[in-house]
């Protein structure tokens, strides 16, 4: 990938300079026109050089997210500056038809570099795409039918010096306007992509709804909700938020978020960062759990409602679980203990009971282990 990357961009150098050089020799304002062309495409190749061998999502210290966003800054800059370049040149072009004087007479040796332009930039769009299809590259590709365009801009080159040296002498002019054109339309996707990009602009739908559907495929993953994704460089970061069954334990909570995770990377949407963030419940309409009672204030309080119980929580296993804006209890009896059923059943309700007028509190369940209720058949 490198290699062809490396190839097209010593071609766009050689191309570039022979264009402007000869451009401005033979005086052919299209040929200068397509030379700049070449430079914008050096530079961008040049960008895509330095973000891979850089690793655009390599982070350090300062840049925790990695350096992509520097990409993209200097693609916005390249953008800006090929509008400006297109609109210059389709500005002198006009200038220079409605004041034929002024008007170029291009050389044969402008046409021989256009042709050259022509037959090299197909010759590498066949190469890039041969890469591409066995690299399974999208970006490649995308390189590939560039190459093409890159062909089809000397194309009217060759049309307009042509066309000049037959006698029609504004054609070179006109030409110059088409190249110039395709310049500043390359210029302008670049800077409004990037602009999107740092304007954190999220994934396309159609890019969010193959990521949605990946996460739902995951066994435990009952909703998505707040799926929200960020674009940088050819990168993407996704946050999102995993509905599962609200009695999970953490362990296969955070199970579940690492099979999202990881099959979020591999949906193939260029996402390398991702934070799943896991709900017990909808917490977008369940009433909210804000404000409750931490683990040890929750046992103090306990400890006092139920000290006639004569239950001394130290020796019990208390889960608690924040659902619905209120705390259901799960009590484990430790081994130790022995009772009957009906001990075990009258404790609960004693325990429902003296927690009913407290309104942070749901429902309570008493857990004995297997041994404490064999003793009862004993
Ligand atoms: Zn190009
Ligand atoms: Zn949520």
């Amino acid at each position: 990938m490198r290699r062809v990357t490396l190839i097209g961009a010593a071609l766009d150098l050689m191309l570039g300079v022979l264009k402007v050089l000869v451009g401005w020799l033979a005086s052919s304002q299209s040929l200068i026109a397509d030379g700049v062309h070449s430079f914008s495409d050096l530079a961008t190749d040049f960008i895509v050089l330095f973000a891979a061998k850089h690793g655009s999502m390599e982070p350090d210290e300062d840049h925790p997210y990695g350096h992509g966003r520097f990409e993209t800054i200097a693609t916005v800059i390249l953008g800006v500056s090929l509008m400006f370049v297109g609109i210059g040149i389709a500005w002198d072009s006009i200038n220079r038809l409605f004041h034929p004087e002024m008007l170029f007479s291009p050389g044969p040796w402008a046409l021989a570099i256009a042709l050259l332009s022509v037959v090299s930039k197909e010759w590498i769009y066949h190469y890039t795409m041969r890469v591409a299809k066995r690299l399974r590259s999208h970006m490649l590709e995308a390189n590939a039918w560039h190459s093409r365009t890159d062909a089809i801009s000397s194309v009217i080159v060759v049309v307009g010096v042509g066309g000049t040296m037959l006698g029609l002498d504004y054609l070179d002019a006109i030409a110059a306007i088409g190249v110039s054109w395709m310049v500043g339309t390359i210029g302008w996707k670049m800077a409004w992509s990037s602009l999107g990009e740092l304007s954190d602009k999220g994934l396309g739908e159609e890019q969010l709804q193959i990521i949605r559907e990946a996460i739902m495929q995951q066994e435990g993953a009952e909703h998505v909700h707040m799926l929200r994704s960020r674009r940088m460089g050819h990168n993407a970061l996704v946050d999102v938020h995993v509905e599962v069954d609200s009695m999970l334990t953490v362990s296969e909570g955070h199970m579940i978020a690492t099979a999202v995770e990881n099959a979020i990377k591999e949906s193939d949407q260029g996402v390398t960062d991702v934070t799943v963030h896991i709900d017990p419940e909808n917490d977008e309409r369940a009433p909210s759990c804000d404000g409750l009672p931490g683990r040890k204030k929750v046992l103090e309080i306990l400890s006092r409602a139920w000290k006639d119980a004569g239950v001394d929580l130290h020796w019990y296993d208390v889960r608690l679980h924040y659902l619905g804006g209120r705390i259901v209890i799960d009590i484990y009896l430790p081994d130790a203990f022995v009772g009957r059923m009906e001990d075990i059943e009258r404790l609960e309700e004693q325990l429902k009971k003296s927690l009913s007028d407290l309104p942070d509190f749901g429902d309570v369940h008493l857990y004995a282990a297997l041994g404490s209720r064999r003793s009862e058949r004993d």
